[in-house]
């Protein structure tokens, strides 16, 4: 079970965490908790590692770590009255290393990745001690383990590393004899390369953690604890009658995650899909409601179109000349340049006159992209590079699309009639997600025109 940042957000909320736990525990369930930062705490820990290096003073440094003592201090005293002298000198003591790396960073006027890491990982390693003081206060025995000890091996890529398969055994090994009589309280978010060092896995890596440690233990379910009732339609911002689903498959609340969708680390399914584990994503503060179920196959289903995303934060990039006509390697010249500038493509759509390739960059990325691939035109590789920021992608989502004839006719017949003009299609292979994109003005009315047309936001028969 892996609870996110709101669900942990202060004492009361620890205290309703802890209810759960104690419940499945009692009903003889073995448990391994999976923790994440306290709401906001990541952040902090990001905003003052970027200032530091060129900070006029230390003067920030003090402040942060008093304030990050309260507020944990705080927690403990509310949901651990009893085990505050002792889980408190855990904290005080990560307390004093956290202040001392700051100060290292200050006076060294230098942040590496490693370094980064290391310390956005303290809002995980302060938490867990609460939650762990916790157990204890209902007599429930528990132990802490960071992301390493607990035996995640990961990529030295910092900042986004990823699991390496090594780690089941080694998780296996340290994880599961605790489970026979304990609730081990594992730091999310983090792991370790092969060097020891510390890496993290991400923004919102916990989910990730919980599905690594899951499929290492093989688990018979995964559940993400978070503070709505499951996986919706669309985002509720966009869509007032957005509706939670009772099931989605793997390969779906993938397509929704590398969307955009905040559904769940987009790399958190991969773990659990290899060993077919079910995950279940549920609502601390409802925990009643039966949530989101995640399988192999989206149970009983008739819909074909079950979800909808919607990023504004993109731009279009379309790259032209009669030059690109059946020669090879030009496609690889743009996708080679654009890697090597570490730009993330989210769409590519090739007409098959091939004297025009279009992409979809993230917002952040697009300056880069169209300055390397200038490189391209000066070579008379291609002739022209033109962008486009002011548009949207909206992807429509659904296992039940593959080989369902009509479903893209649906989609464009819906948005022709409601005058939303498409500017570029692409559909994968996998038919799992057919995805397009329109000016920015019209995003809102093209999702909210498919959210209508598919009938989401009806309960069906899932
Ligand atoms: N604390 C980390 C973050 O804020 C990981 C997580 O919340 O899952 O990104
Ligand atoms: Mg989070």
């Amino acid at each position: 079970m892996k609870f996110g940042g709101t669900s942990v957000a202060d004492a009361l909320c620890i205290r309703q965490v802890v209810d759960i736990l104690e419940q499945h525990y009692k009903n003889g369930d073995k448990l391994a908790v999976v923790v994440s930062a306290q709401r906001g705490v990541t952040d902090q820990l990001i905003e003052i590692t970027g200032k530091l290096p060129t900070a006029k003073d230390d003067s920030i440094i003090v402040p942060l770590i008093q304030a990050l003592g309260k507020r944990h201090m705080t927690a403990l005293e509310g949901a651990a009255p009893d085990y505050v002298a002792e889980a408190g000198a855990v904290i005080e003591e990560r307390l004093i290393c956290l202040q001392n790396i700051l100060f290292a960073v200050y006076n060294l006027r230098e942040l590496t990745p490693r370094s980064k890491d290391y310390i956005i990982s303290f809002g995980e390693r302060l938490l867990a001690p609460v939650i762990s003081a916790a157990l204890h206060q209902r007599g429930i025995p528990s132990t802490v383990l960071d992301g390493c000890e607990a035996g995640i091996l990961t990529t030295p890529r910092h900042g986004e590393s990823t699991a390496l398969f090594e780690s089941d055994e080694r998780i296996k090994k340290r994880v599961g004899p605790l489970l026979e009589k304990e609730i081990p309280v594992i730091m999310g978010f983090m792991g370790c390369s092969a060097s020891g060092t510390v890496t993290t896995l991400g923004r919102s890596g916990s989910d990730y953690s919980a599905s690594i440690l899951g499929a290492g233990i093989d688990a018979d379910e995964i559940w993400i604890w978070t503070d709505v009732d499951g996986i919706m339609t669309c985002d509720p911002r966009v869509i007032n009658d957005a509706r939670v689903m009772g099931s989605l498959s793997y390969s779906e609340v993938m397509e929704l995650s590398y969307f955009g969708a905040k559904v769940m680390h987009p790399r958190s399914i991969e773990p659990a899909m290899r060993k077919n584990i079910l995950v279940r994503v549920k609502n601390t503060f409802n925990p009643s409601h039966q949530g989101t179920v995640i399988v192999r196959n989206g149970q009983r289903d008739n819909r074909v179109v079950k979800a909808l995303t919607y990023i504004d934060k993109v731009a279009a990039i379309n790259i032209n000349g009669a030059q690109m006509i059946g020669r090879p390697g030009v496609a690889k010249a743009i996708f080679t340049i654009l890697a090597e500038h570490e730009v993330n493509v989210m769409m590519i759509s090739q007409g098959s006159s091939e004297a025009n390739i279009s992409l979809i960059v993230d917002e952040e990325h697009l300056n880069i992209a169209v300055q390397a691939l200038s490189n391209l035109v000066k070579q008379g590789v291609v002739r022209e590079v033109t962008h486009n920021h002011n548009v949207c992608a909206v992807a429509v989502v659904g296992a039940g699309m593959a080989g369902a004839p009509g479903t893209g006719g649906r989609i464009f017949t819906a948005l022709g009639k409601n005058c939303v003009n498409v500017m570029m299609i692409s559909q994968g292979s996998s038919e799992a997600n057919i995805s397009f994109v329109v000016n920015q003005k019209d995003g809102a009315r093209a999702v909210r025109v498919l959210h209508d047309e598919f009938r989401l936001s009806e309960e069906s028969d899932e």
